[in-house]
């Protein structure tokens, strides 16, 4: 029978550490603290930014909301940037995305201090995560690992075939698993024969943004699928870019949702907890 990964229970074993450890902050007299900023237009990252926000409620983690119409200047954006950097009150800051067209999310996200960069979007966390030293990794490839080890299975010596080499996921996913010893092979929208690398993996990462786009007769009975896929279909459910069938055709895989979107935000106030490690003992992330 196939093993369906779920999120829950590895994400509320992140929480309740997270818990422990904000209380022990809080008598220590540190409040953490992260800023989110979220520019209107994209309804989505409207919702992830409140999503975000409750989470942050139950683990009695300070949240601060910016949110600015969706014709701002990058230069007031910038501003705040450059305040909550300086603020010692504020651990973390995140950028929503999508943008609007006129805002460059590469220039706004290079502001952050990669100190406070939680999503591990500046070039000197991304540097970290693929180097290894220290940092802080962007959160969603680090759920797809932690989910898939939380079942037990390992990365070391493993054929890895990866599908998706995009900032956000692809690609730091393809640093923190060739850092974890893996033999990975990456698959792109210009690869002929999708399915011909799925064959000889063991474990296959997805993370393309198509509905449903890996199906039945690409996988086979021994695979263990990550899916890290998000799309929202016509009628408005939430898919994953594996077809929900092939869980009858592999040895385990993470359902979507309930898979690695549950354990990214879980992941990103980890992130949360080590800015403010590095920020307290002073360390440099270069
Ligand atoms: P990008 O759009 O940046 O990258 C998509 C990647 O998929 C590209 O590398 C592209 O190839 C590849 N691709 C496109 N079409 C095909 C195809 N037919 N066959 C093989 N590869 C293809 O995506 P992101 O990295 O931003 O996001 C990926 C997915 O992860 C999305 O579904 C997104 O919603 C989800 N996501 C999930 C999160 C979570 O918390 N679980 C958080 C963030 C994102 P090429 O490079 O050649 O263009």
């Amino acid at each position: 029978m196939t093993l369906m990964m779920k999120a829950k229970q590895v994400a509320d074993e992140v929480y309740a550490a997270i818990r422990l450890r904000v209380e022990e902050l809080r008598r220590l007299g540190v409040v953490p603290r992260i800023a989110t900023i979220l520019v209107e237009g994209d309804p989505a990252s409207a919702f992830y930014a409140q999503a975000k926000q409750k989470v942050a409620e139950k683990l009695d983690i300070s949240f601060e909301l910016h949110t600015f119409a969706k014709d701002v200047s990058q230069q007031e954006i910038l501003r705040l940037i450059a305040q909550l950097n300086k603020d010692p009150q504020v651990h973390g800051i995140m950028l929503e995305l999508p943008l609007p067209k006129h805002l460059s999310a590469a220039t706004i996200e290079s502001s952050i201090s990669p100190r406070k960069d939680v999503d591990g979007v500046t070039p000197q966390n991304k540097l970290a995560t693929m180097t290894g030293e220290v940092g802080l990794y962007p959160a969603t490839p680090q759920a797809c690992i932690q989910l898939l080890k939380y079942y037990g299975y390992g990365l070391e010596g493993k054929n890895v075939t990866l599908v998706g080499r995009g900032q956000t996921v692809g690609l730091p996913l393809f640093h923190l698993l060739q850092r974890e010893n893996a033999t990975v092979t990456v698959c792109h929208s210009r690869t002929p024969d999708l399915a011909a690398h799925l064959r000889h993996a063991e474990i296959a990462f997805v993370a393309v943004g198509r509905p449903q786009m890996i199906v039945k007769e690409m996988v086979h009975p021994d695979l263990v699928v990550i899916d890290a896929g998000i799309n929202e279909t016509d009628n408005g459910k939430i898919v994953g870019d594996v077809a929900v069938d092939v869980s009858e055709a592999v040895a385990a895989i993470s359902p979507v949702p309930g898979g690695v979107g549950t354990l990214t935000t879980a992941v990103l106030y980890q992130n949360l907890l080590k800015a403010l490690e590095i920020q307290s003992q002073g360390q440099e992330v270069r």
